[in-house]
């Protein structure tokens, strides 16, 4: 068991994930998510999950007012489609 200093909790780490995708981190606590992330697959699997499944949501409810974000979300998944 590694107890040692830095231990890296997908739990935590993914509930910071919903966060960071919330946009209610701070940029020193994103920088420090997204580092974790980049170390772990199935966080990094979670977040992009996550990320594909909000920009869903919110261009369907266009339920928070992101401005300019919306065209970014429509853009993208115009240049994702698989055809
Ligand atoms: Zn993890």
């Amino acid at each position: 068991m590694n107890t040692a200093g830095q231990t890296h909790n997908c739990k935590e780490i993914q509930e910071q994930i919903i966060e960071l995708l919330d946009n209610e981190l701070s940029l020193e606590e994103r920088h420090w998510v997204l580092a974790e992330i980049d170390k772990c697959d199935e966080c990094e699997d979670f977040y992009f999950k996550l990320k594909k499944i909000k920009n869903l949501v919110s261009d369907k409810l266009g339920k928070k007012s992101c401005g300019d974000n919306i065209m970014g979300n429509i853009r993208a998944q115009i240049n994702i489609n698989p055809s």
